[in-house]
C-alpha cells in the first residue's frame, strides 16, 4: 500500500504516521458521507453548454478564465444565483456528518456553495481530483479525528476513489462506498448508484 501511496505524494513515509494515528482513534458505528460539488450537487452543464467561451476553454482553463477574464462574481451571478438544484442528495446526508469535497479554486467553489445556500457544510477543496485521495485521508484522521464505520462517497467523476478505494480503506480502516452520481442538469437526478466493482469504464 505504501507503494501506492507513491503515486498520490512523495512524502509516502507518511503512511506508517498515518496508520499509527488512525490506531488510536475511536471507532465509531456511524457513516459520514462525502459529497462532490460540481455536477454531484450542482449541474455545471448550463453554463458549459450555453457559452461558446467555455467550450473553448477546456478543463484547467476554466478557472484561469474565470479569475482572471469573466470575473468569480460575474459568473457566479449569472449560473448560480437563485438557481434551483435537485436537493435529494444534500437533504439525504447529515449536514454534521458530511463533507463537500471538491476540486478547483477556492473562492469561486466558496462563492458557489454560499449562493446555493449550503455554506454551513464544511467543505475541503483541493487543487486536483486526485489531491481528493490524500485531502479525505486528512480530514478524518485530523478534522473529523474518529473513524467511521463506513464513509460514502457521492461523485460524478468516482476514478480515483475506484483507483484508491483499497488505499484507503487499508489506511483509515473503514469501508468506502462509492456511490456514481449522474445528473440530468439541474432538474434531477438520473443516477445515485452504488459502484462495486473495480473498474470504471463509462
Ligand atoms: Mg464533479
Amino acid at each position: 500500500m505504501k507503494e501506492k501511496l507513491k503515486k498520490l505524494t512523495e512524502y509516502y513515509g507518511l503512511y506508517n504516521y498515518w496508520k499509527e494515528e488512525v490506531a488510536n482513534l475511536e471507532k465509531k458505528n456511524e457513516e459520514f458521507d462525502v459529497m462532490d460539488l460540481d455536477d454531484t450537487l450542482f449541474s455545471v452543464q448550463e453554463r458549459l453548454q450555453s457559452d461558446e467561451i467555455f467550450q473553448k476553454n477546456r478543463g484547467e482553463k476554466w478557472n484561469l478564465l474565470i479569475a482572471n477574464k469573466l470575473g468569480i462574481k460575474k459568473v457566479i451571478g449569472k449560473y448560480y444565483k437563485g438557481k434551483v438544484f435537485p436537493k435529494d442528495l444534500i437533504n439525504s446526508v447529515n449536514q454534521h456528518k458530511s463533507l463537500i469535497l471538491t476540486a478547483g479554486l477556492r473562492e469561486y467553489q466558496e462563492e458557489k456553495v454560499k449562493h446555493m445556500w449550503i455554506d454551513h457544510f464544511n467543505m475541503v477543496v483541493t487543487e486536483t481530483w486526485e489531491d481528493k485521495i490524500i485531502a479525505l485521508i486528512r480530514y478524518v484522521i485530523f478534522d473529523l479525528k474518529y473513524i467511521p464505520a463506513r464513509i460514502t462517497v457521492y461523485e460524478d467523476r468516482p476514478q480515483y476513489f475506484i483507483e484508491y478505494r483499497d488505499l484507503i480503506e487499508d489506511i483509515l480502516w473503514t469501508k468506502l462506498e462509492i456511490m456514481y452520481v449522474e445528473m440530468d442538469w439541474n432538474t434531477w437526478y438520473k443516477k445515485i448508484q452504488i459502484i462495486e466493482w473495480d473498474s470504471f469504464d463509462f
